[in-house]
C-alpha cells in the first residue's frame, strides 16, 4: 500500500471516530432534556461510526498497512434545539461524504482498486446517512419542532434497530 494512501485511510479513521465522539456528545445532549428517543437514535449512530472506523482499520491491516490512530478533537457540549441538533448531524455528514469522494478520487488517481471497491460501500452509505438526517430534519419542521409532537417523534425515534447490514 502506498504511503499517502495508508496516510488517508489513517486519517479517515480519525473523522469517523470524530463523528462517533460527536453523536455521543449529542446522545447525552438530547438525553439531558428527557428526549430518550433521540439519544436512543444518536447511540446507534455512535455505534455505527465506530463499526465505520474499524472497517477502515481492518482494511489497513488485512493490506498490511500501520495503524496510526490519530487525537479525536473534543465535541461541544451544548447543540440547541433538536432541530439545530440533527442540521448539525446532516451538516457533519455533508461534510464526511466530501472526505470519502476525496478518498475514492485518491483511490482512483493511485490505482488502488481494492479501496475503490471498499469505497463503494461508504459513498452508499453517506447517501444513507444523509437522507437519515434529513428525514428527521423534515419531521422537526412539519411539528414545530416542540410540545406533544415532539414527545411522539421521540417516541418514533426509540424503534429504530442496528443496520444488520452495517456489520458486514
Ligand atoms: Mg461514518
Amino acid at each position: 500500500m502506498k504511503n499517502n494512501v495508508q496516510f488517508a485511510i489513517n486519517d479517515q479513521i480519525q473523522a469517523e471516530f470524530e463523528s462517533a465522539y460527536l453523536y455521543l456528545a449529542m446522545a447525552g445532549y438530547v438525553e439531558s432534556l428527557n428526549l430518550s428517543g433521540f439519544g436512543h437514535w444518536l447511540r446507534l449512530q455512535w455505534q455505527e461510526e465506530t463499526m465505520h472506523a474499524t472497517k477502515l482499520l481492518d482494511f489497513l491491516l488485512k493490506r498490511g498497512g500501520k495503524v496510526e490512530l490519530k487525537a479525536i478533537a473534543a465535541p461541544p457540549a451544548s447543540f440547541g434545539t433538536p432541530l439545530q441538533v440533527f442540521e448539525a448531524v446532516l451538516q457533519h455528514e455533508q461534510h464526511i461524504t466530501q472526505r470519502i469522494h476525496k478518498l475514492y478520487s485518491l483511490a482512483v488517481s493511485e490505482k488502488d482498486f481494492a479501496l475503490q471497491t471498499l469505497m463503494h460501500w461508504y459513498i452508499d452509505e453517506q447517501v444513507e446517512e444523509e437522507d437519515n438526517a434529513s428525514q428527521i430534519i423534515e419531521k422537526l419542521k412539519l411539528i414545530g419542532g416542540s410540545g406533544p409532537s415532539l414527545y411522539l417523534l421521540d417516541v418514533e425515534l426509540k424503534n429504530r434497530q442496528p443496520e444488520a447490514e452495517a456489520a458486514k
